[in-house]
Parts: C-alpha cells; sequence; structure tokens
C-alpha cells in the first residue's frame, strides 16, 4: 500500500497525491471556516490547491529536464511538506545535477512572471505578509507564493534544490563522495535551523520539512558513499558466506527451527545441485506459521532473487536487488551453485565496518571508540 491517490501521467511521470495531503487540506479548511466562514474555507482550500498545482509543475521542470539525459522520473509525488519528484538515478556528472535542479525552481520564476506581467497581479514586498488573507488578491498571493518557493529551494539544504546545485560546485573539486558528505552535513544543520524556526513559529509544515531534509540528507550520503566502495570492491569480499539453507523438500516448521536454531533472518532455498531459487524471509515463515501452514512446503513462501556471478563488483549486485525491490542477491560460482548472498542489513554493517577503518578524518573519529568502551 502506497497510501498516494494517482492522479495521471504527464510526460512520462505518474502524479499522485499522498492521502496526507488531505489532511493538510482539512486543517487549512478547518483554520479558515473559524476565521473567514465557508467562503472563506473554500477560497483558502482553492488556494492551496493552486500553490500544489505551482509545486507539481515545479517537479515535471525537475522531470523534463532529467530527460534530457536519458534518466527518467517514474513518479511525481504531492506530500502536505511539497512535491517529491523520484529520479530513476540521479547524474553524476556536477552540470547535469545542476541543470536538473535549476529547472524546478525555473518553473516557480515563468508562473510567477506570467501571474505578475501577464495577468498583472501586483506584486510588492507586502504580498508575502497577506499571503495567507483570503482577502488579498489571489493572483498576486500565488505569485508571492511561487518567489517563495524560487528563494526557499535557494537555499542550500541538501537534497533540496539548492543544496543539489551546492553539492554539485563541490564534486567539480572534492569529488562526489566527499561533496556529498559536505553538503549533507550542512543540510542537516540548516535542518535543525528549520525544524528550530519551526517549532518557533508553531509551523508545523517546516518541522516536518526539517525532518525530511535530515532523514533524506542522511540516507543519500550513505547511498553515494555505499555506491562508490561498492565499484572498487567484488561481491566476494561483502557477502555472507556462513549460513544456513533450505532445500525444496523442507517444511515450513524446518525453516521455523532454522529460524530459531541460528541467527539468520532469511534462508536461501537450493536446489539439489546447489543452485539458488530464492530466499524465505522471517516474515514468510512467521506468516506461514500464523496461517497454520507448519506442514507446507518452504517452497510455497519462496521470495525469488537476483544472482550475480562471483568476481562480478558489490556496486553490480545492489543495482540488481535495488532494481527487483528484492530482500537479497545471490552470489553464484560459474556452475551457478550458491557461494553467498547479501541482503541490506549486511550491507549496512559493510559500510559500518568501511566507515571505521578509514583514516581519522577531524574530530569526530574518537566518538566511536568511546562508544566502544561503554559497550
Ligand atoms: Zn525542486
Amino acid at each position: 500500500m502506497s497510501w498516494s491517490i494517482t492522479l495521471g501521467r504527464i510526460a512520462g511521470s505518474e502524479i499522485r497525491i499522498h492521502l496526507t495531503f488531505f489532511l493538510l487540506l482539512l486543517w487549512i479548511g478547518i483554520i479558515h471556516l473559524q476565521t473567514d466562514g465557508v467562503e472563506g474555507a473554500i477560497e483558502a482550500i482553492a488556494f492551496i490547491c493552486a500553490v500544489f498545482a505551482c509545486v507539481a509543475l515545479h517537479e515535471l521542470g525537475h522531470a523534463i529536464a532529467a530527460k534530457r539525459y536519458g534518466i527518467k522520473t517514474p513518479d511525481i509525488t504531492l506530500l502536505p511538506i511539497g512535491g517529491l519528484a523520484r529520479l530513476e538515478r540521479m547524474p553524476e556528472n556536477p552540470g547535469q545535477e545542476i541543470v536538473i535542479a535549476v529547472a524546478g525552481p525555473m518553473v516557480n520564476v515563468v508562473i510567477a512572471a506570467i501571474l505578475i506581467l501577464v495577468l498583472g497581479a501586483r506584486f510588492d514586498a507586502e504580498t508575502f505578509q497577506t499571503i495567507e488573507n483570503p482577502a488579498a488578491d489571489f493572483a498576486a498571493r500565488l505569485a508571492a507564493v511561487n518567489i517563495f518557493l524560487v528563494l526557499f529551494n535557494a537555499i542550500p539544504a541538501f537534497p533540496m534544490d539548492g543544496g543539489r546545485v551546492f553539492r554539485a560546485l563541490l564534486a567539480m573539486r572534492l569529488g562526489r563522495v566527499n561533496a556529498t558528505r559536505v553538503a549533507a552535513r550542512t543540510g542537516q544543520a540548516l535542518a535543525f535551523g528549520f525544524g528550530f524556526l519551526g517549532l518557533m513559529a508553531g509551523n508545523p509544515i517546516l518541522v516536518f520539512i526539517a525532518i525530511f531534509v535530515y532523514l533524506a540528507a542522511g540516507a543519500e550520503a550513505d547511498d553515494v558513499e555505499m555506491t562508490a566502495v561498492g565499484r572498487a570492491m567484488p561481491v566476494d569480499d561483502a557477502m555472507i558466506t556462513s549460513f544456513e539453507t533450505l532445500s525444496a523438500r523442507d517444511t515450513v516448521e524446518a525453516a521455523a527451527d532454522a529460524l530459531i536454531r541460528t541467527t539468520q533472518h532469511e534462508f536461501p532455498l537450493v536446489d539439489g545441485a546447489g543452485a539458488p531459487r530464492g530466499i524465505i524471509t522471517r516474515n514468510a515463515i512467521i506468516e506461514a506459521m500464523r496461517t497454520n501452514a507448519a506442514n507446507a512446503p518452504a517452497l510455497d513462501w519462496l521470495v525469488a532473487i537476483p544472482s550475480v556471478h562471483r568476481g562480478e563488483t558489490l556496486a553490480r549486485a545492489i543495482t540488481a536487488m535495488r532494481e527487483k525491490a528484492a530482500p537479497a542477491v545471490a552470489v553464484t560460482d560459474k556452475d551457478n551453485r550458491l557461494l553467498g548472498y547479501v541482503t541490506p542489513e549486511n550491507l549496512s554493517e559493510l559500510m559500518m565496518v568501511h566507515t571505521e577503518k578509514k583514516p581519522p578524518s577531524g574530530g569526530t573519529s574518537s566518538v566511536p571508540q568511546v562508544k566502544k568502551r561503554e559497550a
């Protein structure tokens, strides 16, 4: 369940509205109903819808720019905190990243220009103060919101647009991994600022944006680092090699026994020749036991997983796992026999070890040592 409603497709991207967006409309409606009556509430909701149409166009700006570089944007989701264009991948060329990042806010510049220059919306500094006042001119307020979106996105809070430009500029000098690390830390520091301002001003949206920026910055920095590590490492060095397998003859109960007996959370199932057929996850075993399927073949609960050959890069394995949204990826020898497997969990352990192995950089290296002593 994705918690989103699909509105339609534009330029190859599915436009979705997250269900929580309707909570925002409800909230806005209730607030304005109390102060401005029914008409005010309807006007306020119409205004929010117009704002989010501009947000959707902003995201389409990113999507259309990405398309120029052969990058698809499968979906664009509108959330109460703004829009999210899910690009298939981020371009690694800094110039391309800048074009894609700037294309979104440029759409808002164009919308504001049309509202002010073509439709004659009056705009000055005071308009910003009347954005939330339904009695003020609709077009002028919409122009103000679009200008606000441009200014807000210019803040270099990675992974917001300004932060992407910041990362790309840094990447030209520092390389992508270091640039992302610096940009993500800057983004997280700014997110603290947003969170503080949001709490002070009693603005829950800004607090949610802060949380989102903080988490997304960390996740994307980890991702870039993992890709860089994965390209330089053969999958053999990252795979789990000490594990138990199940066979096609095993029952769910045998799988449940294995779950208790070992520390494994998933069990590869191999055929008579040792070739991987898929994986049985802990959740599947629990679910099978819950539905009283203890004597059923474990095979019935098999999840297919992709496989790569030994000697291929870890990056290749990670891509295969992501593309299929699989819980693991199998590693096989030249005769297609299972040698090991990689899971997201063991990847995160790998990254922890890898980070610790690095020579100390700056003042943060002492922190893990303190933690170890406590443990
Ligand atoms: Zn944007």
